[in-house]
């Protein structure tokens, strides 16, 4: 079977450039939605879409730039002479691991940011304040180890939140994002619709 994007032949539906291509096209929609998270006011789809234009233009820069790295140290003869698709499953492939890469990178700011956000930081506060409350605290209250214990419980916390705050941002962003699903009217709307149908090749008349 030909590929369904691009109609390279004998590809089983869909050539390896092609779902290399489509791979990376989903990880630029989901780091433009890692940064839509911090960014954003996410009731505003004007905004979410800007975000996501800015963040595929760096990461499309990021791509070229790889490629350009990546022609550096390979003969493109070469991979030209390897066969007809190399140069474009490759560089297919090549802007995939950028993507990923990427990807990778505005999930990590994201989460730092979403714990930098009040949110995160009430959770914190309060993690720090139920930690000294325990009694051990209270009898060495200066102590290092209870100090560090506080510290601790309010870095998870902050930790926590963000990664809460995280999921479900993205979680609504990819609700918005979704098409509404198009529902068949219930059957009993139809049925005098169906019933009003006359049935094909026959009159009413022979019908009765
Ligand atoms: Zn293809």
């Amino acid at each position: 079977m030909a590929c369904a994007d691009c109609g390279r032949a004998r590809s089983a539906g869909l050539c390896e450039a092609c779902d290399q291509r489509r791979q990376t096209e989903a990880l630029i929609a989901e780091a433009g939605f890692l940064a839509a998270t911090w960014s954003a006011d996410l009731t505003d789809p004007a905004a979410v879409a800007a975000v996501a234009a800015e963040v595929r233009t760096a990461i499309e820069a990021h791509i070229a730039a790889e490629w350009e790295q990546f022609l550096q140290i390979t003969d493109l003869a070469d991979l030209e002479a390897a066969g007809p698709d190399v140069v474009e499953d490759t560089a297919a492939h090549n802007a995939f691991l950028a993507a990923e890469s990427t990807v990778a990178e505005y999930q990590h700011q994201a989460l730092v940011l979403l714990g930098r956000s009040e949110e995160a930081k009430a959770e914190a506060r309060q993690a720090y304040a139920t930690e000294r409350a325990k009694p051990w605290f209270r009898a060495l209250p200066d102590s290092d180890d209870a100090l560090r214990a506080a510290t601790e419980a309010a870095a998870q916390a902050q930790a926590r939140t963000a990664e809460y705050l995280l999921a479900v941002r993205l979680e609504q962003l990819r609700t918005q994002a979704r098409p509404e699903p198009v529902r068949p009217a219930p059957r009993s709307q139809r049925l005098p619709e169906l019933a009003a149908h006359p049935l094909h090749g026959t009159t009413p008349e022979v019908i009765a």
